[in-house]
């Protein structure tokens, strides 16, 4: 395991980095690999990022298409809020492998440490944590942009300083944002509180298609082509759905399936307060945090709730 100030003094030492968010990429991805982005190359470094798939409506408002523009040769590779290499897709192979270094910051308790260096913290909030720390060892100065994409990062996974990986140092480094002058009202209003026609469309398939297990302590719900189609989504919509199976009174495990064709499911898992849902994941090929965790099962629907609906029984 390495410190910020050791990945600091590797970023100021070297050169030419591609930063990779994961794969349907999240604030907390987006917000940190920018942030670093400009940090770098406020420090006159070449730097990008490299999406593994495309950014979703709810974000364009931190993004900007020149943060794409790649006119160097990569010599480090540096994967940002990335739980595992897969989650990469083909930029592991094609731009992870092949970089001279590879640096992996991560937040994600189930991270192996793919890295040739690794700064990986399951206990912050945010892959924006461990980024804002390696900003202050860089000494670079903590501009407006930055420290909103920082903040993007910080608040969009802690579900607006709700969730318990929400610490006194979470407070704190938000707390020291607010000296450049951040738009939090602007901000947290267009992540929280802001969902186009077509999200809220999904949203009556979402809450039609809760079933409840286990005496009402698991939740699930899904989300298939019918569903895109009759409500104009895009899967991607789903994500702002995600809390609601774990928001009925007494459920502890929510879980939201996204079929993506007959044998291929992708599930978000949560928890309230016990059980660990990255420990599941983990048994089927998955990861994540302990109330937070993704898995995607090369089976239908149905099998996959199967096996999810077998291991939760157990826990809840
Ligand atoms: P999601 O339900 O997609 O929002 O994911 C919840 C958390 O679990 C996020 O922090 C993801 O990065 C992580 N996660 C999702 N799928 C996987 C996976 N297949 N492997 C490892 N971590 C995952
Ligand atoms: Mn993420
Ligand atoms: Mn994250």
């Amino acid at each position: 395991m390495h410190t910020a100030k050791q990945i600091a003094n590797f970023l100021k030492d070297h050169n030419n980095y591609i930063i990779i968010p994961h794969r349907s990429p999240d604030g907390d991805c987006l917000g940190s690999s920018s942030a670093l982005l400009l940090a770098l190359r406020s420090l006159g470094k070449n730097a990008a990022i490299v999406l593994p798939s495309p950014i979703s409506h709810r974000h364009e408002f931190i993004w900007d298409s020149s943060y794409e523009k790649v006119d160097f040769k990569c010599e480090t590779a540096i994967s940002v809020d990335v739980a595992a290499d897969d989650m990469m897709l083909g930029l592991y192979e094609e731009i992870y492998q092949k970089a001279d270094y590879r640096i992996c910051i991560d937040h994600h308790t189930t991270n192996p440490g793919f890295g040739s260096l690794n700064f990986v913290d399951g206990k912050a909030a945010a892959a924006g944590e461990l980024v804002y720390q390696i900003i202050v060892e860089l000494g670079v100065e903590m501009t407006k942009d930055i420290a909103e994409r920082i903040f993007v990062s910080i608040a969009d996974d802690t579900g607006a300083f709700q969730y318990s990986n929400t610490t006194a140092r979470t407070h704190m480094i938000v707390s020291s944002l607010y000296d450049a002058n951040i738009d939090s009202d602007s901000i947290m209003r267009k992540l929280f509180a802001t969902h186009t026609v077509a999200e809220l469309n999904l949203l009556k398939f979402v809450t039609a298609r809760m079933e409840y297990h286990c005496g009402g302590k698991i939740c699930t719900s899904y989300v298939d082509s019918e569903a895109l189609i009759a409500s104009g989504a895009e899967m991607s919509a789903a994500d702002a759905w995600i809390g609601l199976t774990r928001a009925g009174e007494g459920i502890e495990v929510g879980m939201m399936f996204k079929l993506l064709s007959d044998n291929e499911t992708r599930v978000s898992l949560r928890s309230n307060s016990y059980v660990d849902v990255s420990a599941v994941a983990q048994k089927f090929g998955g990861g994540g945090h302990v109330r937070a965790a993704g898995v995607t099962f090369c089976e239908s629907y149905a099998e996959a709730k199967k096996k999810l609906l077998n291991e939760f029984e157990k826990l809840v």
